[in-house]
């Protein structure tokens, strides 16, 4: 078989989520956008196990703007892609996010970022908690513990207060929501190419010149933007662009279970998300009566870095699924275990801060949009407009290393910094944990 040459105005690497966001914009934009994926179709790598809430409750004000516009697009998602994808629609579904506040996590933070941007919420003492959420156990466990901890069983020593906003919510279906990202991008020119691996990142001088394929196409370009998921810190090194980042990202091992929501919690359909790092998990409804269970990152548990992201288990284990759930037993006392696990394993891109990478590098038109952190779905359509301002200052010979370029969001009117995702900040001070 013989290889083949192509010319793009721009390569995207990946067509996840955030991948597919970066194609529709830079398509918009007036380029040609050839957008590839290693896999067989939109979606298909870390977004398609995504739990996909949609929160605003970040620690640092960009991140609350840039989470607080993205919810308005998910919202008002037709009007934002322009196009009704014939093979369905990704839906948001409204919940409300309930935090319990707790040691090393008072919500404080979080609480005068939503002041300064106008998010509405509402504060609860234990008390108030109880009452308007009646199923949950408020209860002060802190730390979280391993199962095997002999102060695992101990009764509450305190009990938790709250914060509450009543706009947070999920997306359904988190791959179908790529897949309309990829739709939208197609009518406005773009190309896919799946099962199409990048093998070779090209330079000319100091400047991108293009990729190659493992079946040995080339497509030039003088753009490329590495949005490789949990494979992008290993494009970066192939690209010989980590030698000036400041902040590292790798893949990190995550297990996610779903397990009947016990009834009179209002779980069942449509009750709140819970962000409880007091045992160190969240969780939220899932359509058909169940839960989706994470984990928060708590001290105790071992954080599983994973050196290759082709390589890794992607089965839920015993020892974690007992884990989730028996914390979760503590928090909601009508929760039955169920009788075996059900969930999936899948890799963060995670960050040293837990802050996401959207910025240019040491080599002229490669971008990443990287490092999303196990908390960036929801900001997928904001980061393709990032990039795309990104991609267009670069071609205006704006230095964004030198004078960061400022984004105005589309809902407030105000200006969110894009230099407070640069990979040469010095780290955010955040959670430490998906939370960010
Ligand atoms: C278990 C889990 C739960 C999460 N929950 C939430 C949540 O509740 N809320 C939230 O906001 N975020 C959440 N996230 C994070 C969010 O899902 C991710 O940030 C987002 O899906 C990443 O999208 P992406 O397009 O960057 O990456 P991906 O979806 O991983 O896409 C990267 C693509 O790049 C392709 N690729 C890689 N290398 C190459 C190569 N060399 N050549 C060609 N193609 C390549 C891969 O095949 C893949 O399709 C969660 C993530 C996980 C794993």
């Amino acid at each position: 078989m013989t290889s083949k040459h192509q010319s793009a105005d721009a390569v995207v690497i990946g067509a996840g989520v955030i991948g597919s966001a970066v194609a529709l914009e830079l398509a918009r934009g007036g380029r040609s956008v050839v957008c590839v994926d290693k896999g067989p179709s939109p979606g298909a790598g870390s977004t398609s196990s995504s739990s996909s809430i949609i929160r605003f409750s970040y620690s640092t004000l960009d991140s609350v703007l840039t989470a607080w516009e993205a919810a308005a697009i998910w919202r008002n998602w037709s009007d934002h892609l322009g196009a009704e994808d014939p093979d369905g629609m990704a839906r948001f579904i409204k919940t409300g996010n309930l935090i319990f506040c707790t040691t090393g996590y008072d919500g404080e933070i979080v609480m005068a970022l939503w002041d300064q941007v106008g998010i509405p919420y509402e504060r609860f003492d234990a008390a108030g908690v109880q009452s308007r959420f009646p199923g949950l156990d408020v209860g002060r466990y802190y730390p979280p513990k391993p199962v095997d901890d002999p102060a695992f069983a101990d009764d509450a020593d305190g009990a938790l207060g709250a914060f509450y906003d009543a706009e947070s919510g999920f997306v359904d279906d988190p791959m179908l929501a790529a897949h309309n990202l990829a739709h939208a991008a197609r009518q406005h020119g773009a190309e896919f190419r799946f099962r199409s691996a990048v093998v070779e990142i090209g330079r000319r001088g100091d400047h991108v010149s293009g990729v190659t394929l493992d079946a040995g196409d080339t497509i030039s370009a003088p753009v490329v933007v590495n949005v490789g998921g949990p494979h992008s810190a290993r494009l970066n090194e192939l690209a010989g662009v980590t030698g000036d980042m400041r902040i590292g990202h790798r893949p990190l091992r995550q297990e996610v279970y779903a397990a009947p929501a016990p009834p009179g919690l209002g779980l069942e359909d449509g009750g709140p998300l819970v962000a409880d790092l007091d045992i160190g998990q969240y969780f939220r409804p899932q359509p058909g009566g169940m839960l989706l269970v994470g984990g928060t990152e708590p001290e105790c548990d071992v954080l599983e870095w994973v050196e290759d992201a082709d390589h890794f288990n992607d089965q839920p284990t015993i020892e974690h699924w007992e884990t989730a759930m028996l914390r979760l037993a503590r928090r909601l006392p009508e929760f039955g275990v169920p009788p075996r696990p059900v969930g999936l394993a899948a890799l963060y891109d995670a960050s040293d801060d837990w802050v996401p990478i959207y910025d240019r590098s040491s080599l002229d038109g490669f971008f990443m949009a990287c490092a999303s952190s196990g908390n960036q779905f929801k900001n997928a359509p904001m980061a393709g407009q990032f990039i795309r301002a990104l991609v267009d200052a670069a071609a205006d010979g704006i230095d964004h290393d030198a004078a960061p370029v400022q984004f105005t969001g589309a809902r407030t009117g105000r200006q969110i910094n894009l230099g407070a995702f640069s990979r040469r900040r010095q780290p955010s001070a955040t959670s430490g944990t998906v939370m960010g």
